[in-house]
């Protein structure tokens, strides 16, 4: 992925050239390229959401483990299977 980018054109279909002086330009519309930020507040909004999701399904799968170790007749483990796929 480039490091640049034109903020004017639809990320999907924009293609990038040099210019004679050296300059990164857009192949759309000719205007010069932006730099992309390194951590751009979307992807972060992502990642917050993705761990907000994430981490009670975690905590969830650690305790189903901790419940399966201190369960150790294979029939009571079945049933739990059943009970946590039931909510
Ligand atoms: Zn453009």
């Amino acid at each position: 992925m480039s490091r640049y980018y034109c903020p004017f054109c639809s990320s999907r279909y924009q293609f990038h050239k040099t210019r004679s002086d050296g300059v990164l330009i857009c192949g759309q519309c000719g205007d010069p390229l932006l730099k992309k930020p390194l951590l751009n507040s979307r992807r972060i909004i992502g990642l917050v959401a993705a761990s907000a999701f994430l981490a009670p399904l975690l905590v969830m799968i650690i305790f189903v483990l901790n419940d399966f170790t201190k369960e150790s007749l294979p029939k009571n483990s079945e049933s739990l299977v059943l009970l946590t796929m039931d909510k």
